[in-house]
C-alpha cells in the first residue's frame, strides 16, 4: 500500500463484539412502546435512545474498555438485521427514505401492509426480522444511519467501532420476495457487496477506522447453501472488501464468526486476511470443537489480528479466569479478549439481584461483569501478572471452588432415578390408546379446544404481583385466580368448546412458571433479556439437578374440572422448551437436566392423573430451536429430546390422552422427531402456510393432529367461511375421526374481544363443516 506513512489504529486489546441495547432498566422499551402508542414524538424517542447509547458508552469505558474502538456501536431501535438491511439498503422500494415511521412499518406492520416475517436468530431465542429480497430489488445504501451513531458518539468523546451483519449473513438469513419463491437471495451477493463498499467508504470519510461485520452464518449449515458454498461466497466478498485501500475507501476491517466454529469459512476468511478475525473459543464451542484452536493458528495468518471470544456471550457462568489465561496464552501470537458472540444474550448487570441466592449469585457474571472479567484477562495478558486484577482473579477462582463444591447443585435421589431409567422410553401401540382415550372421553369428530392461557387481564396481572410483593395473602390470590379460572371455564362452556382449558391465570411465562416451582432453579429480579423489538423475557437460571417438591399445577386443573363436566385438559411446559428458554448449566450436557425434568414432570403427570384430569398437553413449542446448526450434530440432539418428552408420558395411563404443541417455526427439519414424540394429540402452528405442513407431518404419522386454523398473533378475526376453508384443507390430509380444531397458539396475549369472536367462530365452522344441528350453546352464539 502507498500510505505506508500513517499507522492505523490496533485493534483493541480488550472489547465486547456487542452489548445489549434495550437498557439497564429497559428505557428502550419504554421509549419504544410509548413512540407506538403515541405518547411521545419521533424526536423524543431520539432523546431516550440516544441516552441509551450514550450511557453504554460510558459504563464501558467506565468498566474498562478505554481503548479506541473498544466500544461496538451496534445499536439498533428494534433488530440488528433490520438496521443493517437499512443501512445497506435491501429493503427495495417500499422503505422510502426509512424514518421511524417507515422503519417500524417494517419491523410491525401496518392496515395495509404486514410486517416483515420474523424468525429465530440461529440457535438463540432471540427474533430477527427476516429481509425479502428478488432479482431486480433496488439496493439503495445509507450510510449515514451508521455515520451518524459514529459522530454522535465522538460528540460526546467516545470512539465507537460500528458494526454491522456482513453481506454472506445477511443475505443467507434473509427470503425470497413473494413473486420469486426459488429466487436464492444470495445470488445477489456481488451486487450486494457493492454496497458495503460505500457505506465502508463512508465511514473512512468519516474518520473511522475499524469497523466490525458479523458473519455468524459461517458457523451454521443452512438449506440454501452449504459450508463450502457459504466459504466461496464469503471468499469472493472479502476478497472485493478487502481490495480498497485502508484509510481513503475503507476502516480497517474485523470480522467476527460467533455461535460455534468454522470449517470451510475459517480458510476462505484466513486467504482473504481481514485485518482482524474474531473466533468463538468458548466453553461450548470447544466442547463441540476441541481443536478448533490448533486449526486457527494453523489457518490465520499473522496478517490478521486474532481477537479471543473466550467470553461466553450467551451464558451466565462466572469465567474461570486461570483456565481461561492459560487457553490465551497457548496462541502462538498476542491475542484480544473479546465475547463469543453478543452479550445481547444476557441480563446487563447482578446488581440489584438482591433475592438470589448467595451462593449461586457468586457464580454469575452478566455482562458488566462479563466487561470486568474480560479487561482482568486482557491486563494479565499484557503485564504476564494477574497482581494487578487480584479482585477479579479471586472472584472467579472462588465461583469455580464453591460451584463445583456445593450441595446444592447435586441431588442423589435424582441421580439415582435417572440413573434406572430404560434405554427404551414407549407407550405401547397408539391404535390401542386411541381406543381406550375414545371410550372414556366419548368426544365428538373434530372436538374443539384452544391451546391452554386465555387473555391476561390486568386484574389477573395486578394481583400476581400483588401476591409476589406480599401486598396480598395467598388465600386473597387464589380467591382471584379461581374466580378468573371460573368465569374462562363458564365462557369456554358458552361458547361450546369440547375440552376445556384452565386458562393459565396464575402463569407469567410458560417457561418462568415452572422453574419458579422446580429446585434446581432461580429466577432474577431485572435479568430481562431482549427477545424481539421491545419484548423481554427474563430467563430463569437453571444450576442444579432438578426435583419437583409439590404438585404445581393440579390445584387449579382439579379446580378448573370440578367447575365442569366436559373433560379438562392439564397444561405443562416440556422439559426442550424449559431448557430452550433458560441460561443452562454448562457442567453436564443437556440431555441429562432433559431427563432430571421430564421426571418431575412426568410425577406431574401421575397427580393430574390422580385428581382425574383425563387430558394433559406436554407443551414444545421450542423443540425447533434448540436444533444444532451443524448437520451431524442434529440426530443426536433429537434423540435426547424426544427421549426427554416421552419420559414425561411414559408412566400416563392408555386412556389418559397426551397432547402436546408446537409453533414458531419451520417444522422441515423436525417432522420425523415431531412424529417420534409420540403424544395421541399434536396441536401445531398451521395457519399461515395455509396448512402445506399437514401432508409432510401426516406421513406415515397414525396420531390425531390439530392444525391451527386461527393465526392469533394477528388482532384479527377470521371469519366462520375463512376457517371453514383451512378446516376443508385439513380434512383432505387427516380424516375427520383425527383432526382437531383449535387455534394456533396460546391466547394470552389477545384481547377478549378477538378471543371470543374467533372461538365461537370456530365453533360455528366446525358445525358446519360436520352438518351437525348446532346445539344450544353454539345456536346462541351471534355470527361475528
Ligand atoms: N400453553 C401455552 C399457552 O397457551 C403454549 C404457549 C406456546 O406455545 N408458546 O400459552
Ligand atoms: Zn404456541
Amino acid at each position: 500500500m502507498s500510505h505506508t506513512e500513517r499507522t492505523w489504529a490496533a485493534y483493541p486489546t480488550a472489547t465486547v463484539t456487542g452489548y445489549p441495547r434495550i437498557g439497564p432498566n429497559r428505557e428502550l422499551k419504554r421509549a419504544l412502546e410509548a413512540l407506538w402508542s403515541g405518547k411521545i414524538s419521533p424526536a423524543e424517542f431520539e432523546t431516550a435512545a440516544r441516552s441509551v447509547r450514550l450511557e453504554t458508552y460510558g459504563r464501558l469505558t467506565e468498566l474498562g474498555l478505554n481503548q479506541p474502538y473498544a466500544v461496538p456501536a451496534d445499536f439498533a431501535a428494534y433488530d440488528q438485521v433490520l438496521e443493517t438491511a437499512a443501512a445497506v439498503g435491501v429493503l427495495g422500494g417500499a422503505a422510502g427514505d426509512l424514518d421511524w415511521e417507515e422503519y417500524f412499518a417494517l419491523a410491525r406492520g401496518t392496515d395495509d401492509r404486514p410486517a416483515l416475517e420474523m424468525t429465530k436468530w440461529f440457535d438463540t431465542n432471540y427474533h430477527y426480522l427476516v429481509p425479502e429480497i428478488g432479482p431486480d430489488t433496488v439496493f439503495t445504501p445509507r450510510p449515514q444511519r451508521v455515520t451518524a451513531l459514529v459522530e454522535e458518539a465522538a460528540s460526546a468523546g467516545h470512539t465507537v467501532r460500528p458494526v454491522l451483519v456482513g453481506p454472506v449473513t445477511l443475505l443467507a438469513l434473509s427470503k425470497a420476495a413473494e413473486d420469486y419463491p426459488n429466487f436464492r437471495p444470495l445470488d445477489r451477493l456481488d451486487d450486494l457487496v457493492k454496497n458495503y463498499a460505500v457505506v465502508l467508504a463512508a465511514l473512512a470519510e468519516a474518520g473511522v477506522e475499524w469497523v466490525q461485520l458479523d458473519e455468524p452464518a459461517l458457523v451454521a449449515d443452512f438449506d440454501a447453501a452449504d459450508d463450502d458454498q457459504l466459504a466461496g461466497l464469503a471468499q469472493s466478498a472479502y476478497s472485493t472488501l478487502l481490495s480498497a485501500a485502508v484509510g481513503d475507501e475503507r476502516p480497517q476491517i474485523a470480522v467476527t464468526a460467533s455461535y460455534g466454529s468454522l470449517r470451510a469459512g475459517l480458510d476462505a476468511l484466513a486467504s482473504v486476511a481481514p485485518e482482524a478475525l474474531t473466533v468463538d473459543i468458548s466453553k461450548p464451542t470447544l466442547q463441540a470443537d476441541p481443536d478448533y484452536i490448533q486449526r486457527i493458528t494453523a489457518a490465520v495468518p499473522q496478517l490478521t489480528h486474532l481477537v479471543a471470544g473466550i467470553i461466553d456471550g450467551r451464558n451466565i457462568w462466572a469465567a474461570d479466569l486461570e483456565t481461561q489465561l492459560e487457553t490465551l496464552r497457548g496462541f502462538d501470537r498476542p491475542v484480544s479478549v473479546s465475547t463469543s458472540t453478543s452479550l445481547l444474550h444476557v441480563p446487563y448487570t447482578l446488581e440489584g439481584e438482591v433475592n438470589l441466592p448467595v451462593d449461586v449469585a457468586g457464580w454469575l457474571s452478566f455482562a458488566e461483569e462479563k466487561v470486568t472479567e474480560i479487561e482482568a484477562l486482557a491486563e494479565a495478558l499484557a503485564t504476564g501478572t494477574t497482581q494487578s486484577r487480584e479482585v477479579a482473579f479471586a472472584r472467579a477462582a472462588r465461583a469455580q471452588r464453591t460451584r463445583t463444591e456445593s450441595a446444592r447443585t447435586h441431588n442423589d435421589a435424582v441421580r439415582q432415578r435417572t440413573a434406572a431409567l430404560p434405554a427404551e422410553v414407549s407407550r405401547g401401540d397408539v391404535n390401542e390408546r386411541r381406543a381406550a382415550q375414545k371410550a372414556r372421553l366419548g368426544l365428538p369428530d373434530l372436538p374443539t379446544t384452544t391451546i391452554g392461557s386465555f387473555p391476561q387481564t390486568d386484574d389477573v396481572r395486578k394481583a400476581r404481583a400483588a401476591f409476589r410483593a406480599g401486598r396480598i395473602d395467598e388465600a386473597e390470590y387464589t380467591d382471584t385466580m379461581r374466580a378468573e379460572i371460573k368465569r374462562v371455564v363458564d365462557l369456554q362452556e358458552d361458547i361450546g368448546l369440547d375440552v376445556i382449558v384452565h386458562g393459565e391465570p396464575e402463569r407469567n411465562d410458560m417457561v418462568q412458571y415452572f422453574a419458579e416451582h422446580l429446585d434446581g432453579f432461580v429466577t432474577t429480579a431485572n435479568g430481562w433479556v431482549q427477545s424481539y423489538g421491545s419484548r423481554c423475557t427474563r430467563p430463569p437460571i437453571l444450576f442444579g439437578d432438578v426435583s419437583r417438591a409439590e404438585p404445581i399445577t393440579v390445584p387449579w386443573s382439579s379446580y378448573a374440572a370440578s367447575l365442569t363436566d366436559k373433560p379438562v385438559k392439564g397444561m405443562l411446559t416440556g422439559p426442550v422448551t424449559i431448557l430452550a428458554w433458560s441460561f443452562v448449566r454448562d457442567d453436564e450436557p443437556l440431555s441429562v437436566p432433559a431427563d432430571q425434568i421430564a421426571l418431575a414432570l412426568a410425577d406431574e403427570v401421575s397427580d393430574l392423573e390422580d385428581a382425574g384430569i383425563p387430558i394433559i398437553q406436554i407443551d414444545e413449542p421450542a423443540l425447533r430451536e434448540l436444533l444444532p446448526l451443524r448437520e451431524e450434530r442434529r440426530a443426536e440432539y433429537l434423540q435426547w429430546a424426544v427421549r426427554a418428552f416421552r419420559l414425561c408420558a411414559v408412566g400416563a395411563r392408555v386412556d389418559t390422552q397426551i397432547h402436546t404443541h408446537l409453533c414458531y417455526s419451520e417444522f422441515g427439519q423436525v417432522i420425523t422427531a415431531i412424529q417420534a414424540l409420540d403424544a395421541d394429540v399434536t396441536s401445531i402452528e398451521a395457519a399461515r402456510s395455509r396448512m402445506e405442513l399437514l401432508d409432510a407431518l401426516d406421513d406415515g404419522f397414525h396420531a390425531e393432529i390439530g392444525p391451527g386454523v386461527w393465526d392469533i398473533h394477528s388482532p384479527r378475526v377470521p371469519s366462520t367461511a375463512e376457517l371453514e376453508d383451512l378446516l376443508g384443507a385439513a380434512l383432505k390430509s387427516i380424516g375427520p375421526d383425527r383432526l382437531w380444531v383449535n387455534p394456533d397458539c396460546g391466547l394470552k396475549t389477545r384481547g377478549y374481544r378477538e378471543t371470543e369472536a374467533s372461538l365461537r367462530n370456530l365453533v360455528h365452522a366446525r358445525a358446519a363443516l360436520l352438518g351437525i344441528r348446532q346445539g344450544a350453546g353454539v345456536a346462541a352464539a351471534a355470527h361475528v
